[in-house]
């Protein structure tokens, strides 16, 4: 593996001399947009007029500056004479042409893996990459590369090491022995990246491995395909499109190339708009939509969302509309391709304006587990998170949460954090990984086996808030006087922690105790997500104060943008520190004006004042701003 490293630096520094950076200069003056051609596809491309009717319509639509043409997938494999054609056919056109593979032998059979234990499969797996990169100077592998091969074979060759531990160590051997190595021995001017899927909780089990897709492939590309969040096995919430993008740039800054998304689980369209412009949100140089035959699927009026009389960003009936003939011609009826175009014109008209995203900075090792997709959630109610697999050195506050427990030095990491002055927020998860690990050092607040079923909630100002009740969560002990609860919920009339905090040197460190059900956090009443909010995000220029599922995106140049999941409309307070005393809207221009909150408003920030504004949002909608003088 040592030879294999060297080998790899050294291609890594020949690549970055070949591919200096990727710069949109296409049809949009942000990023680059890309359309994914399955191998079923590129079979078909054989036949020149199927494939130039197809891409008269696509493209009539759609603005696409690349394609992926794959060359495997399920065991079919276009042959050389084809992909020559379709190459030929698109960059004719100014289109660019790169490959793509999918290491998977048999999608329809539960994504049936290749088996990295069998000699055939192996040989098998180095040919496709032999002849792909004959053909091509950039490869990307399909998010496959991973096995769930459970075989007897497979079996004995895990013998006592976990599932985990095995199929890391076995992809890690199959990125470098059977990809990378003999890519570049066909062709040393080629650049391999290896595509991530939405599941990132999971990559470790599967041996889907973020370490090694740094170290040995020459750039990573981020699954940002998020699907419907209701009544769906995978728990992705829609914030996830946004934060994993910026978690796999933060894994491997600059090199993350891009964001992938497909219509899977698209109930309405505005889910699928949303998947995008939550991709360029978390500033995505290139978009890969999968795949060519899924960008024809015609729009249906079924499509059209319950709220759509109400205008929301992605407005449904404009965007039918702006399908317009060429002279002389008749209309072609709207596809996907058309909802993608329309969101592209759309956002690339103000995505220049935004700095870089910022948030409260959560890290979240490499292969770690605990409190599965928790940071979408709270992306969700309006917090801005940052997730990064490397330890935040330079935040003044920082979020733990469960899967930071993966971290054999985290107490350690906590107490400095403290002792230099900055604040650490922990979840009721991570508490109880550390407990007897050294975190009682800092506080003696203890997670105990009661559950409690919240009745109502504390006001900041003092008496209760009705909330939906029956929400569980676990009960945490303290001391009080050395703690003090900055957020509480009630049963029985007896208060018990949302949110902790307790000294410790010359920082804080706070408690955030979840809900025994994720999805009930949207159930806390606003006020107590903004006394939450008010802790967590202390360190930003912008709070976002109202109901759930309106989230904020905040980027270091003073500009923001306010995103609402809801079904309804929603008014939504917008907070903003730093003698800012205007908002103007990125899209129209408008301007407006705020009002100084009251003075003593802010129960724990003590820090500026704010101006409030109050921002109204359509269903499904975003407005972006700056914060102005
Ligand atoms: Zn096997």
């Amino acid at each position: 593996m040592k030879q294999c490293r060297s080998f790899i630096r050294l291609g890594v520094s020949l690549i970055v001399l070949l591919f200096p950076c990727v710069c949109p200069a296409g049809n949009y003056s942000n990023f680059v947009v890309s359309v994914y051609c399955r191998a079923y596809e590129v079979r078909q491309m054989t036949n020149l007029v199927w494939l130039s009717n197809v891409w008269n319509t696509v493209g009539s639509q759609l603005k696409v500056d690349k394609v992926y043409l794959e060359t495997h997938r399920d065991g079919v494999i276009p042959d050389r004479e084809t992909i020559a054609k379709a190459r030929q056919f698109f960059e004719s056109r100014g289109i660019r042409v790169a490959a793509g593979i999918a290491t998977v032998a048999n999608e329809r059979n539960r994504y049936q893996s290749f088996c990295y234990s069998t000699p055939a499969d192996r040989r098998k797996l180095k040919e496709i990459v032999e002849y792909t990169a004959g053909q091509f100077d950039e490869i990307i592998l399909d998010d496959f590369f991973f096995t769930n091969c459970k075989c007897e074979e497979c079996v004995k060759a895990k013998g006592g090491k976990s599932w985990t531990q095995f199929r890391l160590e076995q992809m890690n051997e199959v990125a470098c022995d059977l990809v990378v190595k003999p890519a570049r021995k066909i062709n040393p001017k080629v650049k391999v990246v290896l595509k991530f899927p939405n599941w990132y909780e999971h990559y470790q089990g599967l041996g889907y491995n973020l370490e090694a897709g740094v170290k040995y492939f020459d750039g990573i590309y981020t699954g940002t395909e998020t699907r419907e969040p209701f009544n769906n096995a995978q728990h992705l919430q829609q914030y996830q499109g946004y934060l994993i993008f910026r978690y796999l740039e933060n894994a491997d800054p600059g090199r993350n190339g891009g964001g992938w998304v497909d219509t899977g689980g698209m109930r309405y369209a505005d889910r699928y708009a949303e998947q995008l412009w939550l991709t360029l949100f978390a500033k995505a140089p290139e978009i890969t939509l999968f795949d060519l035959r899924q960008v024809q699927r015609l729009m249906q009026p079924s499509d059209r969302g319950a709220w759509q009389d109400l205008h929301p960003s992605f407005d449904f009936d404009q965007m039918m509309a702006s399908v317009r003939p060429d002279a002389g011609t008749s209309a072609t009826p709207a596809t996907i391709s058309r909802a993608a175009g329309f969101v592209f014109d759309q956002v690339d008209a103000f995505l220049g304006q935004l700095g870089q995203p910022m948030g409260l900075k959560s890290y979240k090792p490499v292969n770690s587990v605990g409190e599965d997709y928790i940071h979408n959630y709270l992306g969700m109610v309006g917090i801005p998170i940052e997730l990064t697999p490397k330890f935040p050195t330079n935040a003044h506050t920082i979020f733990l949460t469960e899967s930071a427990g993966c971290d054999p030095d985290i107490v350690n990491r906590i107490k400095k954090q403290l002792i230099d002055g900055g604040n650490v927020i922990i979840t009721s998860g991570l508490l109880r990984a550390l407990q007897n690990q050294g975190i009682e050092d800092v506080a003696e607040i203890r997670y105990t086996d009661r559950k409690i079923t919240l009745k109502e909630y504390l006001h900041s100002f003092g008496g209760v808030i009705e909330g939906k009740s029956g929400i569980t969560i676990p009960e945490l002990d303290y001391i009080t006087n050395d703690a003090w609860a900055l957020a509480s919920g009630t049963a029985a009339g007896i208060p018990y922690p949302l949110l902790l905090r307790a000294g410790y040197a010359k920082g804080y460190l706070y408690v955030l105790t979840l809900p025994e059900n994720f999805g009930d956090i949207y159930n806390l009443p606003p006020e107590v997500l903004t006394q939450i909010k008010r802790a967590l995000t202390q360190d930003m220029f912008v709070r976002v104060e109202g109901p759930a599922q309106v989230s904020l995106f905040a980027y270091d140049n003073h500009t923001f943008i306010v995103e609402s999941f809801l079904p309804d409309e929603a008014d939504v307070k917008v907070a903003v520190a730093g003698g800012f005393t205007r908002l103007r809207n990125l899209v129209t221009g408008a301007v407006t004006a705020g009002e100084m909150e009251a003075q003593g408003s802010d129960r724990f920030g003590g820090g500026d004042p704010r101006m409030s504004f109050t921002v109204h949002l359509p269903p499904h909608s975003y407005s972006a701003f700056a914060a102005e003088k």
